[in-house]
C-alpha cells in the first residue's frame, strides 16, 4: 500500500509529541539518607570487586526511602551484557511492585550510569537518579552524553552526581589498576 509505504519512510511519530516535562513525583528525604546508602553501595560494590566484576552497586528507593531493588555488576559471573548493577536492580524493583514505573522512586548508583542503563532508567519512568562519581568516557547522564535531556526522552529524571563521588572515584581507579598487573 503506497500510504502505508509513505508513512513508514517517513518514520514512527511516537506516541507522544510534546516537549517533555518533569515528571518526577518522588518525596524522599535528602542528602544524608544519599551518603549513608551510597557507603553501603560502595561497600556492596567492593566486594564484587573482589569476585571480578567491576565495583559497581545500586538500589532503586520507593518514595518513603524504603530498598525495593538491590543489584552489583554481574556480567562476568552471569556472562551477562545486560548484568550492570542498575538494571539488575530494576528488574528486582519491578518484580516486588509488579510494575515497570518507578516515578515515584529514586535510583542510586556509585558511578554514572552508561546509555543502556541511562536508557532504561528513561524508559522505566525513574523519578531520581542519584549516582557517585561521573564518567566523562562512557556515562550517560551528562558525562559523555545525556539521555535525560535528549529530544528521545519523554521523561524527564532528576539526576544528580557526585554523593560520595571521591571515594566511588578512587575505588574504582584502585580496581582498574589492579586488574592491570
Ligand atoms: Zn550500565
Amino acid at each position: 500500500m503506497a500510504g502505508a509505504a509513505a508513512a513508514g519512510a517517513a518514520g514512527y511519530k511516537g506516541g507522544m509529541q510534546r516537549p517533555a516535562q518533569p515528571t518526577a513525583t518522588v518525596e524522599i528525604p535528602e542528602a544524608a539518607t544519599w551518603e549513608s546508602w551510597m557507603a553501603r553501595l560502595l561497600r556492596r560494590a567492593d566486594a564484587v570487586g573482589l569476585e571480578g566484576e567491576v565495583p559497581v552497586a545500586a538500589v532503586v528507593l520507593d518514595r518513603r526511602g524504603r530498598c525495593i531493588g538491590w543489584g552489583s555488576n554481574r556480567r562476568h559471573r552471569h556472562q551477562d551484557p545486560l548484568g550492570h548493577a542498575e538494571l539488575v536492580a530494576l528488574r528486582q524493583a519491578a518484580l516486588l511492585r509488579s510494575s515497570w514505573r518507578f516515578n515515584d522512586c529514586t535510583l542510586l548508583v556509585t558511578l554514572e550510569p552508561c546509555p543502556m542503563c541511562a536508557g532504561a532508567l528513561v524508559q522505566a519512568r525513574m523519578g531520581r537518579v542519584i549516582y557517585g562519581t561521573g564518567d566523562p568516557k562512557r556515562g550517560a547522564l551528562g558525562g559523555c552524553l545525556d539521555l535525560s535531556r535528549d529530544p528521545s526522552a519523554h521523561h524527564r529524571m532528576v539526576v544528580r552526581g557526585g554523593i560520595c563521588g571521591d571515594q566511588a572515584r578512587v575505588q574504582l581507579e584502585a580496581w582498574f589498576r589492579r586488574r592491570r598487573r
